[in-house]
């Protein structure tokens, strides 16, 4: 039957994210110009919102980029050629720590892991033992392309016994999902994107240093310019940004922040943690498993079973013939995961949504050790036992 009402679109990937309705209503406001006192009032606010998600007293600062540009944004504000870093690499954007530290040519030793597993603390304090002079950590908090948690808080803590050495979090999937308080955790760089738990259009990085990470910038040697912390430091304390922003992510950013404490940051972390819960439980009684030793919350990255040979028709045919969109597997990973998302603008049903449109495509592409309502039903049971507690 041919009906595009039978393929009405979703999107669960983990990255770009659903956007919610009165954000998708700012973004269609009439233009206001950034140098004026409503665009300041308006920046103000979205710093003190910046800062409880942040959960820091130092500034966030808001660069017009993807993720990536706040990622570099790090690396040519905080050294100086040759510099020693470490960086640990769990998958894709690990490795982009790796590449973005060799092309400002950082001296890189990279700590790589098994894709799907996470790191021992151990392992980070031994490398440091043995490379003493090393300038940071760069790592993630969480791993999308594998769906893997990373030991934040015990990384930061090893780290913090070596005066000349910071961390450098990237949490684009991370912040806004389960909690990652900077200062109490000594973080010393924390970043994310806008098109992940913000629940923006990709267009937006916020990133926080702490005064450790402030001092490494004013003697850090690599050239910089339109991505320049300090005079961003300088801008956003007068509720402005250093350049022209994308004015009408400003005003997303504004309301999805106020979203976000309307729900409250607690209650956000427990949602994820109980749609990462559901979808796990989905997978299992599918009779599927998981990628990750260490599942993150915010996306769940599952083995594609044997029976299906073509991993990569798992997000097409969801794609194409149910309008789900999900994410595959990525570089080495290809066809051999897929990956769903519950991160940002979601609730049950949306992965109900999901779960039904993957019964539909595994059946279809000849994985059929399970009966219809067997994902769904196993979410919806996880759901319902924790809502009534
Ligand atoms: C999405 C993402 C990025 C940034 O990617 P962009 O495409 O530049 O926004 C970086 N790190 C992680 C962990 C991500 O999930």
């Amino acid at each position: 039957m041919q009906s595009h009402f039978l393929k009405k679109k979703y999107l669960l990937t983990p990255g770009p994210t659903q956007i919610p309705e009165p954000v998708l209503a700012q973004l269609a406001q009439p233009i206001l110009h950034h140098r004026t006192p409503e665009f300041i009032e308006i920046m103000h606010k979205i710093q003190s919102g910046l800062q409880e998600i942040f959960q820091t007293k130092q500034n966030v600062l808001i660069l017009s980029a993807s993720g990536t540009g706040a990622m570099d944004a790090c690396v040519s504000n905080l050294f100086s050629p040759g510099d020693p870093v470490i960086t640990i690499n769990g998958g894709k954007f690990g490795e982009r720590w790796t590449k973005i530290a060799q092309a400002y040519g950082l001296n890189v030793i990279e700590l790589k892991t098994a894709r799907g597993s996470s790191i021992d603390p151990q392992t980070v304090a031994e490398t440091l033992k043995q490379n003493p002079h090393a300038r940071a950590v760069l790592f993630q908090a969480s791993e999308t392309s594998t769906g893997t948690l990373f030991p934040t808080q015990e990384i930061c803590k090893i780290i913090q016994a070596y005066p000349q050495c910071i961390s450098i979090v990237d949490a684009i999937t991370a912040l806004g999902v389960f909690d990652l308080p900077m200062d109490s955790w000594g973080i010393d760089v924390l970043l994310t994107g806008s098109q992940k738990a913000l629940m923006l259009p990709p267009g937006l990085a916020c990133v926080s240093l702490s005064e450790k990470a402030w001092d490494w910038q004013k003697k850090a040697q690599l050239p910089r310019f339109y991505f320049d912390f300090a005079k961003e430091r300088q801008a956003i304390l007068k509720g402005q940004t250093a350049w022209t922003p994308p004015i009408h992510l400003i005003l997303g950013l504004q309301k999805s922040l106020e979203l976000i404490q309307a729900e409250t940051l607690q209650i956000s972390f427990k949602r994820h943690a109980l749609l990462a819960k559901c979808t796990r439980a989905a997978i299992q009684a599918l009779g599927l498993s998981l990628l990750s030793e260490a599942p993150s919350n915010a996306v769940t990255a599952v083995k594609v079973p044997v029976e299906i040979q073509e991993g990569k028709l798992i997000p097409k045919t969801m794609r194409e013939q149910y309008g789900v969109s999900i994410a595959g597997g990525q570089d080495e990973l290809e066809g051999k995961i897929f990956r769903l998302s519950h991160l940002g603008y979601v609730g049950i049903f949306d992965l109900i949504v999901g779960l039904g449109a993957l019964e539909m495509t595994l059946y279809k592409l000849g994985y059929r050790s399970f009966t219809f309502g067997t994902a769904t039903g196993a979410a919806l049971q996880t759901y319902y036992q924790q809502e009534i507690q």
